[in-house]
């Protein structure tokens, strides 16, 4: 019968550490192995029998020559390439059993079959037929520190074949084991020998060389012996043999939710290992998040704020002033500003309403009472154009104004400072200044705010105030309502023109913001930023916390990974692995960082007195997407070291 090569190496030599320091660990080897075969490896410790079986089993590449797997080139292919191969290839039983302790004996098994990408069901269905072949399906839910030696040696015999590799690589497999284990085991290895598999076993023990029809010994990294020999009779298996027909594994495309599902599965045991730890490290994220929470909160309820206060007003006024820009000191003496100006804009069809404004600084005295107060001078409009409303009484008519008569309106809280509770304002005199005004109506508390002034508001003809308030004719500011659909920007734009023609140079400016909008963006602003800078500056923290622990972990777990690659884990499964524990993380911080805003609202709510945090639902989600971010940002790192470490050097650590 023509035997097929399934491994063939050529010329292949591996030196390990640098050019001059390092060991020359197997010199150069030629070596074709059949399918089918059962071959044993020994020789002296330190001879090269571990390092030619790790690369025979593509954990490890030559430094020089050439390897074949079933017909397969594997030189210059790249790690991805080479776990392909090894999933499709290999399995491996270790000396030392290289089983995951915080898995069970099942979840062991699993672990090549999920890397395979066979679904849960069948899975858990084959990796529980491969531990009745091994004779421990009684012991599937033991974690591997309840299991003896041999139980444990039996399950990784189990979780090398479960994704039916054909070629079967054991280094030192019985070197732990007392006598019987060790002849279980290899009774195991010969029975699946005769069901078609190729088995390389590297022993210094001639019973278990015994086994072998072709034992190969080597000596400081050559072979010098290569012989084949007769089994004895008494080995062969006494159970009938069994089919040579790998497990079929079926493979589905799983959807991405079943993916996160499982990465998430395998993460959240990581975490819980390390309680403490984790919670630590989540500690910036939770105030990271939880400050994003807040600065969408106050947004929101400032948003609200205005909403109610200004309603549909919000951004709909403009304002036309003297002088150049806010704070020109030759504003003052800006005089052109006046009753021509109001008329034309009163021209204007895309304005609605449209009043001259100026503020005066005077004193209001009724009986004992005396106080500080703006008087407001304005035109009919005033209250139209601010979006004030009146509580009581009437509004200024135009016969007031034409007649620059002695009314007044006055604000709730010149009521509340002037006039006891059971009095009645409307027809009352009050002093403004020196002179007696009446009183013909009283602007209502919730629209307090678009009054200019933060203290006692008065608001009279402005044909009055100049009367015998101001004594000037011209004008501090001139109001305007724009129309429905007119732009903001437009209405600027075209207001500017006008008045430049008719002032022949820019002596004013125009301003669109109201009022209650400006002193609330002022606050939210402050706040905002505050809270942004401890949220950055927490999240910075956080997010280096995770990258710091993680990278301790993936020091910790270097093993582990070894492990994972020897069994099916292609790198890509390693990063999104460790990655998915970085987003893990800092997504459990970012939950905690959103009750913990919900929390500290009240103590929040303290810097913006004037209105409520608003938390929506996209608040929250901003939130959690800012967090899970944070992982992917921070995680990335650690992750991708873990993926890059070389598979022998990974098994090899401690
Ligand atoms: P065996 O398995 O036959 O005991 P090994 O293949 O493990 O031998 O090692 C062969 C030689 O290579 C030994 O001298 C060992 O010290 C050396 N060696 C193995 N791995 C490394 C490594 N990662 N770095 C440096 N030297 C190594
Ligand atoms: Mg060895």
């Amino acid at each position: 019968m023509k035997l097929r090569p399934m491994l063939e190496l050529r010329g292949a030599s591996r030196r390990h550490g640098d050019f001059d320091s390092g060991v020359q660990a197997l010199q150069a080897t030629d070596l074709t192995l059949h399918a089918g075969t059962l071959v044993a490896i020994t020789g002296p410790s330190g001879s090269g029998k571990s390092t030619l079986l790790n690369l025979l089993g593509l954990l490890d590449t030559p430094s020089a020559g050439s390897y074949r797997v079933a017909g397969h080139h594997t030189d210059n292919l790249d790690a991805e390439a080479l776990a392909l191969l090894r999933r499709e290839y290999f399995g491996f039983v270790f000396q030392r059993y290289q089983l995951l302790p915080h898995l069970s004996a099942l979840e062991n098994v699993e672990l090549p079959a999920s890397y395979a990408g066979v679904d849960a069901q069948q899975r858990r269905r084959q990796a529980l037929a491969m531990l009745e072949r091994v004779g421990l399906a009684h012991r599937a839910r033991h974690r591997p520190a309840a299991l003896s030696g041999g139980e444990q040696q039996r399950v990784a015999l189990a979780r090398a074949l479960v994704n039916g590799a054909p070629v079967l690589l054991a280094d030192e497999p019985t070197g732990a084991l007392d006598r019987a284990a060790g002849r279980a085991l290899m009774d195991l290895l010969l029975e699946l020998q005769m069901a078609g598999r190729t088995i390389v076993v590297v022993t210094h023990d001639p019973a278990v060389a015994a086994y072998a029809e072709r034992v190969i010994e080597m000596q400081d990294g050559r072979i010098v012996a290569d012989r084949s020999q007769r089994r004895s009779a008494h080995l062969a298996p006494a159970g009938a043999i069994r089919s040579a027909r790998p497990v079929r594994r079926r493979r589905v495309q799983r959807t991405l939710r079943e993916r996160v599902l499982e990465l998430a599965r395998m993460a959240l045991p990581a975490l819980a290992g390390h309680p403490l730890r984790t919670a630590l490290t989540m500690l910036g994220v939770i105030i990271g998040t939880a400050s994003v929470v807040g600065i969408d909160a106050i947004g929101a309820g400032a948003q609200e704020h205005i909403r109610q206060t200004v309603g549909a007003l919000a951004g709909r006024q403009i304002e036309v002033r003297r002088g150049h820009d806010w704070g020109d000191p030759k504003a003052a003496s800006v005089h052109t500003l006046a009753q021509p100006d109001f008329d034309l804009l009163s021209g204007l069809d895309y304005l609605d309403a449209v009043s001259p404004l100026t503020e005066t600084a005077v004193r209001l005295r009724r009986g004992r009472f005396d106080e500080a107060a703006t008087v407001n001078s304005v035109g009919t409009d005033f209250l139209r154009a601010r979006g004030i409303g009146l509580a009581d009484g009437r509004n200024l008519m135009p016969l007031d104004v034409e007649g620059a008569e002695r009314v007044a309106l006055i604000d709730q809280a010149s009521r509340r400072r002037l006039f006891e509770i059971w009095e009645e304002p409307v027809g009352a005199t009050l002093l403004v200044g020196k002179v007696p005004f009446v009183i013909v109506g009283v602007t209502d508390a919730r629209t307090q705010d678009q009054f200019s002034s933060r203290g006692l508001n008065v608001v009279v003809p402005y044909t009055t105030g100049a009367a015998v308030l101001s004594g000037r004719p011209w004008f501090d500011t001139i109001v305007a309502r724009l129309r429905p659909g007119v732009g903001n920007r437009l209405a600027e734009t075209a207001i500017t023109r006008q008045l430049l023609i008719s002032h022949g140079s820019q002596d004013f400016f125009t301003h669109n913001l109201d009022t209650v909008a400006e002193t609330v963006a002022r606050t939210t602003q402050t706040t905002s930023l505050m809270l942004s800078l401890i949220g950055a500056i927490a999240l910075l923290v956080g997010g280096i916390g995770v990258m710091n622990i993680m990278l301790v972990s993936v020091v910790e777990r270097t093993r582990e990974i070894g492990v994972r690659l020897a069994v099916g884990g292609h790198p890509g499964d390693i990063l999104a692995q460790f990655l998915s524990e970085a987003i893990l993380v800092c997504t459990l911080g970012g939950g905690a960082g959103v009750v913990l805003a919900f929390g500290m609202a009240p103590l929040l709510s303290h810097f913006v007195q004037d209105w409520n945090m608003s938390f929506t639902l996209a608040a929250v989600l901003k939130a959690l997407l800012v967090a899970v971010l944070t992982g992917l940002a921070f995680g990335w790192l650690p992750a991708w070291r873990a993926s890059r470490l070389p598979p022998v050097q990974a098994l090899a650590a401690l």
